[in-house]
């Protein structure tokens, strides 16, 4: 099988990734993937659903196996539906690879052309950025102080090493203090850099 052009957006929870992967996903050849928000659309009753639920309710990573097993059906559905063609689009990953081990279950199937660093949000912010998002969202993992921390402590722990994973060469920093408009024109200078065909 062909790898699947790719780029990673990349950062603490709370620094911005979907919001800028929405956008990102919104133009021409671009197919934005957002594993979390794969997670909350699976209903309770599922296997899977109640699995998610009883991991992300305490903060921590579901495991590896189902995660990525979760996203290669999605992937294919996306195909098979045409809302996603891997001969012509950019797959833009938010929310995975989250760990070491999944990146490296993913490594036959993606080809990373660039890795997209949100990066300089201090720890309080992230904190009351996630709380606004609870309310914003519905978003019980949000919700709780000790929830939000254990998620932070576990990006540090488990999800920043996956920067050294990919090598300085493919990391683009960018910082995300900034306003969206301006993380979002940084990002687009970065793609246009890093691999000027997924733009055309
Ligand atoms: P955030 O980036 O704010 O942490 P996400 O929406 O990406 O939020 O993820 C919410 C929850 O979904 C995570 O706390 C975790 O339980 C689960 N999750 C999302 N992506 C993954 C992944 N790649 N591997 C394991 N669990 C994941």
């Amino acid at each position: 099988m062909k790898q699947f052009r790719t780029i990673l957006l990349f950062g603490a929870p709370g620094s911005g990734k979907g919001t800028q992967g929405r956008i990102l996903g919104s133009i021409p050849n671009f197919y934005h993937f957002s594993c979390g928000e794969l997670f909350r659309n699976l209903t309770p009753d599922t296997e899977l659903g109640k699995i998610f639920l009883e991991y992300s309710s305490r903060g921590q990573l579901v495991p590896d196996e189902p995660t990525i097993r979760l996203w290669q059906h999605s992937i294919q559905v996306a195909e098979h539906d045409g809302r996603f063609n891997r001969k012509t689009d950019t797959l833009v990953l938010d929310g995975i690879p989250r760990n070491l081990q999944q990146a490296q279950m993913l490594k036959g199937l993606v080809k990373v052309r660039a890795v997209i660093y949100l990066w300089g949000t201090d720890i309080n912010k992230l904190v009351a950025r996630l709380q606004r998002r609870a309310l914003r969202e519905n978003r019980l993992d949000d919700a709780n102080i000790k929830v939000i921390r254990e998620r932070l402590q576990i990006y540090e722990r488990e999800t920043h090493p996956v920067l050294d994973y990919y090598g300085a060469d493919l990391v683009e920093k960018i910082d995300s203090t900034q306003a969206p408009i301006n993380v979002l024109r940084d990002i687009l200078q970065a793609l246009v850099k890093s691999a000027p065909s997924t733009v055309t």
